[in-house]
Order: structure tokens, then C-alpha cells, then sequence
């Protein structure tokens, strides 16, 4: 045989088997058996209504295994409207029932009774069958089991969740974290801006903590942390934000408060943490931890960017530093020492 005879013999025997597969094709047209076997064997369940009577025509067997109830307990539209989950039915029923009228095939996934009283998320793919002169006659679709995927999707959603709270918290002192305090200030900034009111920020060094970690160990200094994080974030209005700027930093931003009212603020804050009385022995104030307070209050305008004002009110941080520690200084007041 040479070359040619083989080729040829090759696309003849491509042909024959083309040519089986298309009879053996018309044969299976003519069997609607064959289709039964095939849509009844597949995991997505087939069904049929009939738009005018409003009736299941048709329901796969499968319905059963999956549903508990009978492919001849499924009559009407009703009995499949009513088992739905109540907090889906108006919705999804709506929703399909408008899509069907306009003629549109279309999806919906919902919560389907099962006879235990359970739920299965069901996705019904849905085709409206036309008459020839394009009135709607019909509707088939399949259900397809979903509840796998919808369980993934919860967890990835939940999962999701934990980790934007887990990136906005400080994972010390479980306190708001740099990120958040720079986010939070920008709209408290914008929020104040647009309504001429004024805008406080209190910012917060523990004294002495080198010492503290020197002299108790870095186990022990984050102990502290917390506790003093715990302290800051007692009795703080809604809508006031307390963050861990940094270290031994921290700092709380008050909307719509006025200079006196964010000294008082800062003022509880120094005698919640005196009233605490946290050992430090390497510390000369009375051998407890105590902390240094910057005060500043803002009506926001255009010559002044929050970075601006976060530098004004540690340059007053530092001034209570300066004055000695375990003080407030605010800024255009002398620093304050209530001792
Ligand atoms: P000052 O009174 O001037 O504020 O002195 P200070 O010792 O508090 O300030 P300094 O900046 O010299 O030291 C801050 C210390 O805070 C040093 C660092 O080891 C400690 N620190 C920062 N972050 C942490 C932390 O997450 N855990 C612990 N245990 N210590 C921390
Ligand atoms: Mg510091
Ligand atoms: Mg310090």
C-alpha cells in the first residue's frame, strides 16, 4: 500500500465512523426513551410547565432523592412556590414570573423545602418555550443542587469578613490600628470640613516604657498595652475612635468636639489610668504607669491637611514630654498637670 492508499483508507474509515455516528444520531432522535434514560440519570433535575394551566407537565424522578417529596406531589406552581423558603418566595417568585411573562429565559437560585423540613439551595435554569406565533406556552428548566457551592461561598464571605476586621485591628490591643485611625480621620476630616464643626484628637504616650520593658520584659509590656488600651477605650461616646497609633502610642479622634470637651476627655483618661495603678517600679512618678497627653482641636479648612494637624497635636504630645510627663498640654493652652 503506498501513501495515498493509506490516507485514503484512513479518511475512508473517518467517514464510516462519521457516518455510523450520524444514523446512529437520527436513531436516538427518533427514541425519546434514550432521552428519558439521559435526563433522568443526570444530577440536575429536569421539569416541564405548562403556562396556560399553570401545571407541572413533567418532573425528573430525582426530585425525590433530593427533596424527599414525590414527583406527584409537584401538581402546580403553588405546590412549588410553597416550598420554597418564605424569606426567598416573594422575591424569586416575582422575579421568575415577570422574566417568564416578558419571555425571557432567566435563573434563580433560592432555598427549596425538603420533606424533613430542612432547605437545599436549589439554582432553577428556566427556558420559555414559545408557540410559532410567539405566545408563551411553556416553560422547562433544570434544578440544579447548589447547596455545596453556597456553603463555599458562606465560609469564603465569613472568611472575607474576619479578615478586613482582622486588617482594621490592632492584633495586640484589639484596639482600631494605624490603617483604620488614618481611614477614620480622613472621613471624620471630610465630615467636619463639609459642616464647619470641630474636629479633636488626643494623642497618648505611655511614660517611661522603655523601662518598663527593661525592668518587667516585653511579656509583661504587652500586658500592659493592653490594659492601658482597655482603659483609653472605656466610656468613649459613639462615634469617638481610639487607635494604637504605634508602640506605646495611641490615639483617640472625637467628632464634633470642642477643645474643653476633648480636655476632659484626655483628663479621664490620665486619671482612669492613675486610678489603675499599673506597677512600674523603674518609673519616679509614684512607681506607677502613667502617660502623656497632646490635645487639639480643629474646625477643619483647605490650608490645613490632617497630616498637618496629627503633627500639631504631637508637637503638643511632646511638649508634655518636655513638661515633665504624666501631663496634657493642648494646643494655645500652657500644659496642664492636675497633680
Ligand atoms: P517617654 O516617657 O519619653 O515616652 O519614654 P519611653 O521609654 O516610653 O519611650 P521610648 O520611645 O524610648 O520607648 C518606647 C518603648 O516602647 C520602646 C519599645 O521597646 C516599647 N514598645 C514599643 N512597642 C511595643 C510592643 O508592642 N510591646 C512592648 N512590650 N513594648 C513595645
Ligand atoms: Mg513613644
Ligand atoms: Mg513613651
Amino acid at each position: 500500500m503506498n501513501d495515498n492508499a493509506v490516507s485514503d483508507a484512513v479518511l475512508g474509515a473517518q467517514f464510516l465512523r462519521h457516518d455510523e455516528a450520524l444514523s446512529a444520531r437520527s436513531d436516538m432522535a427518533h427514541e425519546p426513551a434514550v432521552y428519558r434514560t439521559l435526563l433522568e440519570s443526570t444530577r440536575a433535575i429536569p421539569w416541564k410547565i405548562d403556562w396556560h394551566t399553570m401545571q407541572f407537565e413533567y418532573i425528573g424522578p430525582q426530585i425525590e432523592t433530593l427533596l424527599g417529596f414525590a414527583p406527584s406531589s409537584w401538581k402546580t406552581v403553588q405546590d412549588w412556590a410553597e416550598r420554597m423558603h418564605p424569606d426567598d418566595r416573594a422575591q424569586v417568585v416575582d422575579f421568575c414570573v415577570s422574566q417568564s411573562k416578558a419571555g425571557v429565559d432567566h435563573e434563580a437560585d433560592y432555598r427549596a423545602l425538603t420533606k424533613s423540613g430542612d432547605y437545599v439551595w436549589l439554582r432553577d435554569v428556566v427556558h420559555v418555550v414559545r408557540d410559532e406565533h410567539g405566545a408563551v406556552q411553556a416553560l422547562v428548566g433544570f434544578m440544579f443542587d447548589i447547596s455545596e457551592r453556597k456553603r463555599t461561598e458562606e465560609q469564603v464571605a465569613r472568611l472575607q469578613r474576619e479578615l478586613e476586621e482582622l486588617s482594621f485591628k490592632d492584633g495586640l490591643t484589639g484596639t482600631g490600628n494605624r490603617r483604620m485611625f488614618d481611614i477614620v480621620l480622613k472621613r471624620e476630616w471630610e465630615t467636619a470640613l463639609a459642616d464647619g464643626a470641630a474636629l479633636s484628637l488626643v494623642m497618648i504616650d505611655i511614660d517611661f516604657f522603655k523601662s518598663y520593658n527593661d525592668y518587667y520584659g516585653h511579656v509583661q509590656g504587652d500586658e500592659c498595652l493592653k490594659r492601658v488600651g482597655g482603659i483609653l477605650g472605656e466610656g468613649l461616646r459613639r462615634g469617638d475612635f481610639l487607635a494604637r497609633f504605634g508602640g506605646e502610642e495611641f490615639v483617640l479622634v472625637l467628632p464634633n468636639t470642642p477643645a474643653d470637651a476633648a480636655m476632659r476627655v484626655a483628663e479621664r483618661c490620665r486619671n482612669l489610668i492613675a486610678e489603675a495603678r499599673i506597677a512600674h517600679e523603674r518609673s519616679p512618678y509614684r512607681q506607677v504607669v502613667t502617660a502623656s497627653f497632646g490635645v487639639g482641636t480643629i474646625v477643619p479648612s483647605h490650608d490645613i491637611d490632617p497630616t498637618g494637624f496629627v503633627n500639631l497635636v504631637d508637637a503638643q504630645l511632646y511638649n508634655a514630654k518636655d513638661n515633665g510627663r504624666d501631663c496634657i498640654a493642648a494646643i494655645d493652652r500652657p500644659a496642664l498637670r492636675s497633680r
